[in-house]
């Protein structure tokens, strides 16, 4: 993929399938490009001339050099218009024809055949089966869309072109302007990674939004967005978060929308601002375009009405934010400067009869205070107070203390004229105060993540051959799933596990637990069973004198339980010290998009009844597996609460780190459960593992 300038500043636009036909969405393009700085071309074998201008049969027999086509023909003729674009040198094509992917079948076809035109030539190609690309820096409207962008700082992708269209009708209402617009279609070609990173290299666009349905590929876009959020935020809506929506997504675009659970851990570590409504996507994008960012999580309320700045107050305590606490000095001043009703204290309320000056004062003492990073003023409607006054000073005072300053005037008409005030200057206005409050954490959410290093993937001295040669065992046998046998595939990647060995006789069983301290753990050792201890296939604690009886009752118990059952053998195990140790499980899943999850969490029996867990794409760096500790609800558990010894947390971290090595290492690896991985004051052991492998693929 070339640089997109093109695509979205071209100097010449060529529209292939132009027509005068009215109601045709070809008249509808060339309508909208009607505003465009550049040189419109019409071309349609079928036709001389098209809107008085004159039309040229294919893209090869335009004199003049074209730098984007936009494709409007029939889908049968598609994939010979790009290719006469390819032939033409034309590098950016927009192709808005539907009838590919989403239709399935012979359009799934179609559009494979697309990709391969595409990327014969190196194309810039966005859709098919989408609205259009916008441009307002050159005015350019190549969408079919009934309204063009109003010019602005965001640049805007959305996998529904409906929705484009839906937004901007609301967003030129609410004066909300864009820099560009894409329409993402079925994305073939160029993809929101694609679109992500160039975004974040363009000087203009200073917020990135997205409506999404799906990721292409998860670990790309990870990458991408993490170097764009360095000074570029992104914020996306994803939906299909439901099942129910996941389905109507994947019929809409002919999209695999994968499990929403990787797209929580995956976005979140792409540095992505997830929105979970439009209206929080735009409250958002309008905060980081309008302010700067506030340097800690410290908010002041500043406000005319108790119960107004009760409820802001209320919403910074659901936020990562906090209500700042005021030095002496601002509390002396604010004494000195309000009225002796007035409550001088975080939220600020200069009450009821509050006139301009107050307020005036309030906030400018209170922005004064270091200790203060972004403020809220409330205000309800009084007789004193005039709110195009107020909405003067606001953007007086913001401007003076560079500090982010929202506002909710609250009320109906009367807000009108000073919400607009507030508007140019780039300050959001809400009748609810929570929605201010959330904007401000949105800000302190994107300093956080533009703060953050990001490290990579730790790489550990393993031994990957040993590790082959367990995942081999599977092919041997014909059976994809492995368990307590392939414990030496840990060993080779530095996971501890207990001592212990697989025997196949009672004998056997005795002179393994001789070699062992103490009592024994002895477990059943067949693909067949997958949870061992549901028959009774797992005795802790067993003797040296009761071995050889528990050998045989372990597989009479198999056999009982599967007459046919493939059974490998008895796993005599040293015992792990349990009541020191928390039981944790560490895992691996395989999504579509994301490839590797890294799952961890509470285990044992614990995990399907609690379901305390959390999970990161892999590979995991260091500080990231710390997190994942964090995130669990035991993690006191884990760092010693209630007089417990604290577990070896660092141990824990390596164990995730490593695990998250093997699994990229070995794609085959469809899913591993380490359950449970004792955690204890000395280190972990893993005590018991189960996974699937792809054997095609070994
Ligand atoms: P499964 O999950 O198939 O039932 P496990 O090997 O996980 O089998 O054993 C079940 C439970 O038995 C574990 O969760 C743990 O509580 C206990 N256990 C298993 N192995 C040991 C061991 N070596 N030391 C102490 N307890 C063990
Ligand atoms: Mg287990």
């Amino acid at each position: 993929m070339g640089t997109l300038t093109g695509l979205f500043a071209p100097e010449r636009v060529a529209v292939v399938g132009a027509t005068d036909r009215e109601g045709s969405v070809g008249r509808a393009i060339l309508e909208n490009l009607r505003s465009f700085d550049g040189d419109v071309v019409a071309v349609n074998p079928s036709r001389d001339e098209v809107l008085g201008e004159p039309c040229y049969d294919d893209l090869q027999g335009v004199p003049d050099p074209v730098d984007l086509a936009v494709v409007v023909v029939p889908a049968k003729y598609a994939i010979d218009v790009v290719r006469d674009a390819g032939e033409a040198g034309v590098t950016n094509v927009v192709v808005i024809t539907a009838g590919f992917g989403e239709t399935g079948g012979e359009g799934a076809n179609r559009e494979q055949e697309l990709k391969a035109v595409a990327e014969e030539y190196d194309l810039n190609l966005v859709g098919p089966n989408c609205l259009g690309v916008m441009n307002t820096g050159v005015d350019m409207n190549a969408t079919f869309g009934p309204e063009m962008a109003l010019p602005g700082n965001i640049s805007f992708m959305s996998q529904s072109g409906a929705f484009i269209t839906a937004v901007l009708d609301w967003a030129n209402d609410q004066n909300i302007g864009f820099k560009d617009v894409v329409s993402l279609g079925n994305k073939a070609v160029l993809d929101e990674t694609d679109f992500v990173r160039s975004w974040g290299d363009d000087p203009d666009t200073d917020v990135v939004l997205g409506y999404l349905e799906s990721i292409q590929d998860g670990r790309e876009f990870i990458e991408a967005a993490r170097d764009t959020t360095d000074d570029t935020p992104v914020v996306v809506v994803k939906s299909g978060r439901t099942d129910a929506g996941a389905k109507a997504a994947s019929s809409h675009t002919g999209a695999i929308a994968g499990s929403e659970a990787a797209y929580e851990a995956g976005l979140e570590q792409a540095g992505v601002l997830r929105a979970e409504s439009v209206q929080e996507l735009f409250d958002s994008a309008r905060a980081l375009s309008g302010q700067p960012l506030p340097e800690t999580d410290e908010v002041a309320v500043i406000t005319n009405a108790g119960g107004p700045g009760v409820m802001a107050t209320d919403a910074i305590g659901d936020s990562s934010l906090s209500l700042a606490s005021f030095t002496e000095d601002t509390l002396d001043r604010l004494k000195a400067e309000m009225p002796d009703e007035a409550n001088i204290y975080n939220p600020v309320d200069a009450i009821g009869d509050a006139d301009i000056e107050r307020f005036e004062t309030a906030i400018d003492i209170v922005l004064d205070d270091p200790n203060v990073a972004a403020a809220v003023v409330v205000s309800a409607p009084t007789a004193v107070l005039d709110y195009g006054d107020l909405a003067e000073v606001v953007v007086d005072r913001q401007a003076d203390h560079g500090k982010p300053l929202l506002t909710c005037l609250m009320g109906g008409e009367r807000t009108g004229a000073a919400a607009e005030t507030l508007r140019e200057a780039g300050i959001p206005n809400y009748f609810d105060p929570a929605r201010a409050v959330d904007s401000i954490d949105a800000l302190a959410r994107y300093r956080r993540i533009r703060d953050t290093d990001y490290e990579a993937a730790t790489e550990f001295d393993v031994d990957r051959e040993a590790a082959r040669e367990v995942l081999e065992q599977a092919k041997v046998r014909d059976d994809n799933r492995l368990g307590v046998e392939a414990m030496e595939l840990l060993d080779a990647y530095g996971i501890p596990t207990p001592e212990g060995a697989v025997v196949d006789s009672p004998a056997e069983a005795v002179q393994t637990a001789a070699d062992i301290d103490g009592p024994v753990v002895m477990k059943i050792v067949s693909p067949d069973i997958l949870h061992k201890s549901d028959i009774g296939g797992v005795k802790v604690g067993v003797e040296t004198d009761d071995v050889y009886d528990a050998f045989e009752d372990l597989i009479t118990r198999a056999r009982n339980y599967q007459p046919d059952a493939n059974i490998l053998g008895v796993q005599v195990q040293e015992m792990v010290d349990l009541d020191e140790g928390t039981e944790t499980i560490v895992g691996v899943n395989r999504d579509p998009q994301f490839g590797p999850l890294v799952l961890f969490g509470l285990g044992g029996i614990f995990v399907e009844v609690l379901e305390d867990t959390t999970l990161r794409v892999a590979p995991v760096s260091e500080p990231e597996a710390r997190e994942m500790i964090d995130d669990i609800q035991a993690a006191p558990l884990l760092r010693g609460a209630r007089g417990r010894t604290p577990a070896d947390v660092d141990s824990v971290v390596e164990t995730i780190q490593r695990l998250s090595q093997l699994v990229t290492d070995f794609p085959q690896i469809l899913e591993l459960d380490i359950n449970p991985l004792v955690a204890g004051p000395d280190g972990v052991q893993a005590v018991d593992i189960r996974l699937t492998v792809d054997t095609e693929d070994l």
